[in-house]
């Protein structure tokens, strides 16, 4: 059995372990809570995530730097730039008003009698727009890259394949050897992801174990309208965009873009995923290195679109819950501002919801409400993660194809670049 339908199977049996757990009330079992949930899930579960991270800054590096030295032109990564950010902002917007909507009509929140909690926090995290520009260009490098600031990295990246590519010829041994370092961690990255299997069934089954289902029925109103309009966005709406933009086969990229989704799903985090997308779209989109690794790490850092679609049903339901008329310039506001917060929103689990404290303060909304959905945000960041890896792959194949700058023989073979897990005899045998 190939490693994707493993894969496939593992998610599904996550869920069911996790249900069964959570509906047998085992959780509450000590020995099960200790050992299983936050024993083996829990270990497996972040060694995995730990490793998926550890590859972000270097395979960012070492594609991007090469990428564009490959490329030799300046100009197209200034136009691949321009029009990324444009579809990045633009799908983005579309994604809240689809969630503003869908809340609406839905007229969730009204009626409904729950307290706010009082405890929750969030401002700290948010970053302001300024403070996000001034971020690009690093002061320290090696500080940027240990704490991931991907538009950072980037940056640094586009810079020094900028001065290699001026001084290419008495540099031919330093671009190799950043070719070959690059070679060698997409190779880890497959290596990683022989693990996933058992990855996504220890992440999901301990999310799953840990859902408050009593929460979910309370919040349904919340909870299936979120689910129904990220779903919506992912398979309807992105996949027109990406029709019409490229003309290319839907079903095929549902078929390809699912070892993304699925990571991104149990990792909640389209930083964490940033290999595995990457992977994805130079082996098995076809997409040139020159074009997707820019466009992936901007987009996992940017592009938040499930994120602003939950930022908008959120603050419908609130609104609805507290009584509140946000009128049509609330709204508008409302978009604005998740737009841009969904540019600071860092790749990471759980951000979303801080963020929203943001739009929130925009509208003269209460943020203690926003305690009132934590309690089902796990699950809803999982789908919107990998919503949001949905939305970077989009753009990435519109804005390489528009480019010339990817392979459609690739992109039309079902089986081209599908991971081979790595078994110890094949260790050998390749080093003997
Ligand atoms: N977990 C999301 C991501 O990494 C961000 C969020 O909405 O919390 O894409």
């Amino acid at each position: 059995m190939n490693l994707a339908n493993k894969v496939l199977i593992a998610l599904g049996l996550g869920i069911l372990v996790g249900l069964v757990i959570n509906f047998s009330g085992a959780g509450s079992i000590s020995w099960v809570d200790t050992y299983i949930i936050n024993g083996v899930f829990h270990v497996a579960g972040k060694l995995f995530f730990n490793a998926l991270q550890m590859l972000v800054v270097p395979l960012v590096l070492f594609s991007l730097i090469p990428g564009i030295v490959g490329i030799g032109d300046i100009r197209l990564l200034g136009k691949v730039g321009t029009k990324a950010f444009a579809l990045y902002i633009g799908t983005t917007a579309i994604a809240i008003s689809v969630g503003i909507g869908l809340a609406a009509m839905a007229g969730i929140g009204n009626g409904l009698d729950i307290a706010a909690d009082q405890n929750f926090e969030g401002r700290q995290a948010a970053k302001s727009t300024v403070d996000i520009i001034i971020g690009v260009v690093p002061k320290n490098i090696i500080a940027a890259m240990s704490n991931g600031e991907m538009l950072a990295i980037i940056f640094f990246a586009i810079f020094f394949g900028i001065a290699l590519l001026i001084k290419h010829k008495e540099s031919e041994a330093l671009i190799t050897i950043i070719e070959q370092l690059n070679r060698v961690f997409m190779q880890m990255v497959e290596m990683v992801m022989t693990f996933a299997p058992y990855a996504v069934f220890c992440l999901v089954g301990k999310a799953i174990a840990e859902l408050g289902l009593d929460l979910v029925f309370k919040l349904s109103g919340y909870f299936i309208v979120v689910m129904m309009a990220l779903l919506i966005h992912a398979f309807v709406t992105q996949m027109l965009i990406f029709k019409s933009f490229t003309g290319l086969s839907v079903p095929m990229f549902i078929k390809k873009i699912r070892a993304a989704q699925i990571f991104a799903f149990s990792t909640s985090s389209s930083g964490a995923t940033i290999p595995v997308t990457l992977r994805t779209m130079q082996e098995r989109f076809g997409v040139d290195r020159a074009v997707s690794s820019f466009t992936v790490p901007f987009g996992a850092t940017i592009n938040m679109d499930g994120t602003a679609i939950m930022q908008g049903v959120a603050t419908v339901f609130v609104a609805n819950l507290y009584g509140i008329d946000l009128g049509i310039a609330g709204y508008v506001t409302i978009v604005l501002t998740a737009v841009l917060a969904s540019i600071g929103t860092a790749a990471v689990p759980a951000v979303g919801l801080v963020m929203l404290t943001l739009v929130f303060e925009q509208v003269n909304l209460p943020i203690e409400a926003i305690g009132i959905i934590m309690g089902v945000d796990r699950i809803v960041d999982m789908t919107r993660t990998a919503v949001n890896v949905t939305g970077d792959a989009v753009i990435t194949s519109i804005v390489a194809k528009s480019e010339g700058k990817m392979d459609l023989s690739v992109y039309n073979d079902p089986n081209v670049g599908e991971v081979h897990e790595v078994h110890l005899e094949d260790i050998d045998a390749e080093s003997s």
